[in-house]
């Protein structure tokens, strides 16, 4: 039978770059090695359960393209998966089952400790519950009482446990050092503890790979195997994210309460999906020809990715590293297919702008700014921001005409140049499809009125665009076109 591994995330919250992170290493080692990838939902704790987490983790985990083979897909799910249903909630009875077995056989125990006790879940005895050793007859007299319980992890004591992680190595553990966890609850729901070991062992998991939070928890997961006679899974755990705090300029771990950018967040920007996979692999992994090769795509990835080789410390998300890898993953899509994508995010996340300017542009403008500004948007999100000086009608701005900077301090000098251009683009050898002949045709005749291109660039491309930083002067012509170029310098022209 193939070796099958999963992701198992809570819906808790909007998902993490974390859950993908994880998500993402679980299916390339599948991927990889021919093994069975499928999803989990661990919704047991129904204290932090968030009824919409569950969809939106659906949709981080389509986005990124990974396609889990068996998973818990809303209601109408294929029963022939195997193993169904892979939603806690739905396997409670399960749970319970498990958790008398394990008392038959001598590895949990039924605690009748009154409330305060059973949330106490550290005490200076780890092993101080009076219900650890009740005879048979006691425990009998107290069920017959329907006296309230929960049922705890009964750990052997003097004994020395070893765990292994596929990344982190092998350790001695001293059981004396571990509590007995509670497994159920007294309204028979399954701890995480219970619900892991009973469902990688009826899902028949041969590798368990989650973030490095569960570690502490090795010991406790890796003794309930064994109690419990079943075959244990191999485990990763996964390094946490750090990110810089902007507020004090310290790391620290990622953060939902400090706002961090979530999966939506990057969905909403509409970050490429391939972009932030393969900027998402590098924070933890390194291929050996990492010194080269900046750039894998999804296929690659799968040959050369090896979760053994993970990364045993933190990394640090970097924001500004992202945006660089994105912005080289749109530079590097052809036009037309970075035409569909932009279509794609307008429609879903600004209608107003898409029907309204977007769509009542010609396609061949849309793709000339397409074109221009393919190498500087970061993120598609950005592209209406990029381009209000283009498909708006602002206000001309004179106070950016002069720049002392520049030495452009006369207005009388600046009209002359702003006359120049409007000259050449009225006459007719001007060939506007052209990027390279606008530039051409306006450096020459810079150069025979013996001008500095830098500066009688600078009021053209203002009067072009109203923007202190936009793309120059020359690109905006060949996007702007004949007409509106030269209404906008002549607006700014009759306003000086
Ligand atoms: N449900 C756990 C979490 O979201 C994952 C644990 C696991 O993968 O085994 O932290």
């Amino acid at each position: 039978m193939a070796p099958r591994t999963r992701f198992a995330p809570s819906p808790t919250w909007a998902p993490h770059i974390w859950h993908l992170r994880t998500a993402m290493y679980a299916w390339l080692e599948a991927k990889k090695n021919g093994w069975i990838f499928f999803m989990r939902l661990e919704d047991t704790d129904q204290e932090r359960f968030v009824a919409w987490s569950a969809d939106i983790l659906i949709d981080c985990i389509k986005w990124i393209g990974i396609e889990p083979d068996e998973w818990f897909m809303g209601e109408n799910v294929p029963e022939k998966w195997e193993y169904w249903p892979y939603v806690q909630s739905k396997r409670k009875d399960l749970y319970k089952k498990y958790a008398l077995e394990l008392i038959e056989k001598w590895a949990a125990f039924y605690c009748f400790c009154p409330k305060q006790q059973e949330v106490s879940e550290v005490t200076s005895n780890l092993h101080d519950h009076n219900c650890r050793n009740l005879s048979k007859e006691e425990i009998e007299t107290k069920l017959a009482k329907w006296t309230p319980y929960i049922i705890r992890h009964k750990i052997p004591l003097n004994e020395h446990i070893i765990i292994e992680d596929m990344v982190h190595g092998t350790q001695k553990i001293d059981t004396n050092t571990l509590d007995d966890s509670v497994l159920l609850k007294s309204d028979w729901h399954a701890t995480y503890h219970l619900a892991h070991l009973v469902d990688d062992h009826l899902m028949k998991t041969t590798h368990v790979v989650r973030w490095e939070e569960w570690l502490p928890s090795l010991p406790k997961h890796t003794l309930l195997f064994k109690q419990a006679w079943f075959e244990a899974p191999k485990y990763v755990h996964l390094a946490l994210i750090m990110i810089i705090d902007k507020e004090t300029w310290t790391k620290r771990k990622f953060s939902k309460r400090k706002w961090d950018p979530g999966v939506i967040d990057i969905m909403q920007k509409w970050y490429l999906p391939e972009a932030v996979f393969n900027y998402l692999v590098f924070l933890w992994w390194n291929p050996w020809e990492w010194e080269t090769k900046e750039f894998y795509t999804k296929e690659e990835l799968i040959n050369v990715f090896d979760l053994a080789d993970c990364n045993k410390s933190w990394a640090l998300f970097d924001i500004e590293k992202l945006n660089w890898m994105n912005s080289k993953y749109i530079a590097n899509l052809e036009t037309n297919e970075l035409y569909t994508r932009i279509e794609e995010y307008l429609t879903k996340y600004d209608k107003d702008f898409y029907e309204n300017i977007f769509s009542k542009s010609t396609k061949e403008f849309n793709i000339k700014i397409l074109k221009e500004l393919k190498t500087r948007l970061r993120y598609l999100g950005e592209y209406k921001e990029l381009t209000t000086f283009i498909y708006g009608e602002p206000n001309a701005r004179t106070d950016l005409l002069l720049n002392p900077k520049m030495k452009i301090d006369n207005i009388e000098i600046v009209k002359k140049w702003l006359k120049l251009a409007l000259d050449i683009l009225n006459s007719d050898s001007l060939d506007f499809s052209e990027l390279d002949n606008i530039k051409d045709v306006f450096v020459e005749k810079i150069a025979t009125e013996w001008l500095k291109n830098g500066q009688v660039l600078w009021p053209i491309r203002v009067a072009l665009s109203w923007e202190e930083f936009s793309p120059w002067a020359f690109e905006l012509i060949y996007i702007l076109w004949k007409e509106k170029s030269i209404q906008r310098i002549q607006k700014i022209f009759e306003k000086i």
